[in-house]
């Protein structure tokens, strides 16, 4: 068997790619092992996850929402109160137990307000947001959308082959694994539903309100006679973020968003928010 991404022999790999990574919750959306290989996989952890988890607006979405490493642990939230000077900390330990410590580092800002000299403490909620241009960014979702596509191929006959040898995810796989060329590859990222908005999902045969952590899917768009522009939708957290995985350009998704009036993909199927399209258990069970 051949990596996807190297595309060099990859029998002996031991380790299963997830497509999403552990620490963003995914439990379930794996690709067996040998599908990418142990240098490859690797090399997205470093270079690609740790970086993209490192940036701010990941790093506090997953303290807000407790969402734990593979080790177990909560990222520190960084908490810039108004009025302070210096961002607080928020720590917080691990679910079973929810407990939060503030670390201050503005001692002064906090007398005012433990001394009643300053009356309100305002903390401004979701102030960050994912970086509309980020290149780590559209690596990670180019990572997502050429895995993807082999999580849909896998178990037909010659799929391996097929996706390896498809000229056209070159440009792609190149930028993900080899950070070349030096393009800006385009993503578009917008709200689609508040962080903590619920749904009604079907979950243990039973139907339930649950919150979604993330999920995906492909848009598909007919450009000409057998030509299709492809789309990797991905939200997280009720961000959409969409790349096309056949070049390094996102106006077409514009395009479609007008004729479709700003409707995601990802909910394309239905005709409303009641049930998200899961590609399978997607999401962090919330309260009920
Ligand atoms: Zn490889």
């Amino acid at each position: 068997m051949k990596c996807i991404f190297c595309k060099h022999v990859s029998d002996d790999s031991k380790s299963v790619e997830h497509i999403i990574p552990e620490s963003l919750g995914n439990t379930k959306n794996v690709l067996p092992r040998c599908v990418v290989c142990d240098k490859c996989n690797n090399y997205f952890s470093r270079k690609i996850e740790q970086p993209l988890l490192e940036q701010l607006f990941f790093k506090n979405l997953r303290g807000r929402n407790w969402i734990e490493s593979k080790k177990g642990k909560i990222p520190p939230e960084e908490i810039m109160y108004i009025g302070a000077k210096e961002k607080a900390i928020l720590h917080r330990n691990e679910k079973g137990t929810p407990k939060m410590i503030l670390d201050i580092h503005d001692q002064n800002f906090f007398q005012k307000i433990f001394t009643g000299q300053k009356k309100e403490l305002i903390f401004p909620f979701e102030i960050e947001r994912p970086e509309a241009n980020n290149r780590t960014i559209a690596r990670f979702l180019g990572k997502i959308g050429v895995e993807a596509l082999a999580q849909k191929w896998v178990g037909h006959v010659g799929w391996e082959e097929y996706h390896i040898s498809h000229e056209g995810l070159d440009l792609l796989r190149n930028y993900v694994r080899y950070n070349t060329p030096n393009i800006e590859w385009p993503y578009s990222v917008r709200k689609i539903y508040g962080e903590n908005e619920q749904f009604r999902i079907s979950h243990n045969d039973n139907q339930e309100n649950l919150d979604v952590l993330y999920e995906y899917d492909f848009l598909m768009e007919q450009v000409g006679i057998d030509l299709y522009e492809t789309y990797i939708c991905v939200a997280i957290k009720g961000y959409e973020f969409v790349l096309n995985v056949a070049g390094p350009e996102i106006s077409g998704y514009i395009d479609w968003l007008k004729r479709n009036n700003n409707i995601s993909p990802l909910y394309l199927k239905k005709n409303n928010k009641e049930n998200p399209i899961l590609p399978s258990d997607n999401f962090l069970p919330g309260q009920k």
